[in-house]
């Protein structure tokens, strides 16, 4: 018998590559850790680390998390899981105005729901980054004693016109060369709530010349007083978020610190950063490390927070759970699934040049998920009514449906076959086109599940509009019964009992967006909403979904998969359709 392989997340890529480079070579084996996050006197108490690798996801608490963050989710979660490591979650929460409760409660909720957590070895590791704001300011204070960074008295606008250019070179503050003393006293002043927001900075003291203008004396810290939504009004002062995030990083003993391209170009300054702070004693080594991948770009959505935050205060959806906004909690209104998105980040990848997936692309992952996991129930969806003429008025027989065509242990269904039922209304037609084979005065057709029927006509109201579609039924053709194929038929449509058949109300949705990549011709994404992304329309349903609850989730045979909404009651059943059984948009 040969080893099974380890189980992985995710197939191989190119950060899996540098961590088994990194534990190979013991970089981590003396790393410490002391329960939780601290600076290198707390950790230097602690044990050698047991968790071998450290990761963490670092969403800011100012919306829901998007589909874009799923595939951050899968990555970091999935590489502790696989290499025996923890992944923090850490509220990245250093800009006090946009951030709340409701946010930090919905973020925790959806990694929830992808199957992850924050627990190692008895720690939880949910932390927040304003629990560090008092480490932070000691870090500043540090790197003022050392000479490397200074408080800037300059305008906002004033620094902006010093920077230099790509190819020249910016022009030094006059602040610049003011003594440590000065700064620590500015820097306190600053703390203490004495100055007014915007009239003084605390920069970094790095090159004004340098080629990288990340390098350029970066603020780091800058006065706000603003409530925030954990620390109040404790602080008047919030640190920058370029300071911010190595400092949580080494902190929280992170390893790899995994990140979107957009921050290749702060690497050179969170290594200078935390140089600094290692010389001054404040961190331990190994320091954690920058690894940038690309961001998850999906066409016809919008995948920013800001974006998303528009949409919703434009009431141009129904919040940030409606089932057509690519937020995770809208699209498990909608029905998608956590599988579905594991199959989604591990058919997509991860890589560093930057690309656009194909929204069918996530789509198929949840049709493929969906096909697996989703009893069979049928629908009709655009309702007409079908009489079987020569049966009996009180006319009732059982018919067996399978649950799942490929599962048979999960057994059938009973479906009553009565005089009248509910057909679609494309399942008849007066003159048929070329290739269609199904209801058609003359033609024969299997009623899925029962028996074969030859339509004989049809009744029109006094306008012309088909009322009704007629027919009469062949005994001895019922499916599964000995001889029930000795007639063939090309046509096989599905049906509902008229007695028997369920209000309810179902949500056609489809792309928010009908431009592939929104905003980009138009200039303003909002104007390439779809207008036609949500239909709503009366359908009948099958008796066997009587209890039907909210969650609850079936494919429709021949239209594809449905969920019961959040809102539905068993007098006012509503559903929410996810997704086609074939990709319309081919
Ligand atoms: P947005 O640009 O939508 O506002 P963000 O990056 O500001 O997103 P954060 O809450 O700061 O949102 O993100 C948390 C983490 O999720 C970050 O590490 C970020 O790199 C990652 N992330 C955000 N958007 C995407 C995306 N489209 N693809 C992959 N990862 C993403
Ligand atoms: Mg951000």
């Amino acid at each position: 018998m040969t080893n099974p392989l380890p189980t992985k997340t995710m197939p191989s890529n190119f950060i899996r590559a540098v961590i088994e480079k990194n534990i190979e070579s013991g970089r981590f084996t003396e790393k410490k850790w002391n329960g939780k996050p601290g600076n290198r006197s707390h950790h230097n108490k602690g044990l050698i680390d047991k968790a071998k690798i450290r990761t963490r996801f670092p969403p800011e608490p100012n919306g829901y998390l998007h589909i874009g963050h799923a595939k951050s989710i899968f990555l970091n979660f999935g590489l502790a899981k696989d290499y025996n490591g923890a992944c923090h979650l850490r509220f990245d929460d250093t800009n006090p105005e946009k951030e709340n409760e409701e946010f930090v409660k919905g973020i925790i909720d959806n990694i929830k729901w992808l199957g992850f957590d924050w627990n190692f070895n008895n720690d939880s590791n949910l932390y927040y980054a304003s629990d560090y704001f008092e480490l932070m300011y000691s870090a500043a204070e540090s790197l003022i004693h050392s000479g490397q960074a200074y408080v800037d008295k300059q305008t906002a606008e004033q620094i902006k016109n010093s920077r230099g250019t790509l190819t020249t070179p910016g022009k030094d503050s006059p602040w610049r060369e003011n003594q440590p003393a000065e700064n620590l006293k500015l820097f306190k002043e600053m703390k203490s709530g004495k100055h007014e927001d915007g009239t003084m900075v605390l920069r970094a003291k790095i090159n004004m010349a340098s080629p990288n203008m990340n390098l350029r004396d970066p603020a780091i810290y800058r006065i706000k007083h603003a409530k925030h939504h954990k620390t109040e009004s404790q602080w008047c002062i919030y640190p920058m978020y370029t300071f911010a995030h190595p400092i949580e990083d080494a902190l929280e003993s992170i390893t790899h610190s995994i990140c979107t391209l957009e921050f290749e170009d702060q690497r050179p300054f969170y290594e200078w950063l935390l140089k600094q702070l290692l010389k001054n004693d404040l961190l331990n080594e190994p320091l954690p490390k920058q690894y940038e991948f690309a961001r998850l770009n999906l066409t016809y959505v919008v995948l920013s927070k800001r974006r998303l935050i528009e949409l919703v205060e434009k009431n141009l959806v129904d919040g940030w759970d409606d089932p057509r906004m690519p937020t995770l909690i809208g699209a498990k209104r909608r029905g998608y699934t956590p599988e579905g998105f594991k199959l989604f980040t591990e058919r997509i990848g991860v890589s560093k040049a930057d690309s656009w997936i194909d929204y069918s692309t996530l789509e198929d992952c949840m049709r493929e998920v969906l096909n697996e996991s989703s009893n069979r129930r049928v629908a009709v969806l655009d309702p007409l009514k079908l009489v079987i003429n020569n049966l009996p008025e009180e006319f009732e027989e059982d018919c067996l449906a399978p649950n799942h065509p490929k599962k048979p242990e999960l057994g059938k269904r009973t479906i009553k076959l009565t005089k009248e039922l509910w057909i679609e209304k494309a399942d008849f037609m007066e003159e048929p086109e070329k290739k269609y084979f199904r209801l058609f005065p003359g033609n024969q057709v299997r009623l899925r599940y029962g028996y074969v029927v030859t339509c004989t006509g049809c009744e029109k109201d006094k306008d012309g509009n088909i009322i009704k579609v007629l027919c009469e039924y062949l005994p001895n053709t019922k499916s599964g019964t000995p001889g029930s194929d000795s007639i063939k038929v090309k046509g096989n449509i599905h049906w509902i009992s008229t007695k028997y058949a369920l209000d309810a109300e179902v949500s056609l949705y489809d792309r928010l967006f009908k431009s592939e990549h929104p905003g980009v011709k138009s200039k303003n994404y909002l104007d390439d909403i779809n207008p036609e992304s949500v239909k709503k329309t009366k359908i009948k349903l099958e008796e066997n979904l009587v209890n039907i609850k909210p969650s609850d989730q079936y494919q429709f045979e021949r239209h594809g998969y449905f969920i019961c909404d959040l809102e539905s009651t068993s007098n006012n059943l509503k559903i929410n359709r996810t997704v086609t059984l074939r990709d319309a948009w081919k």
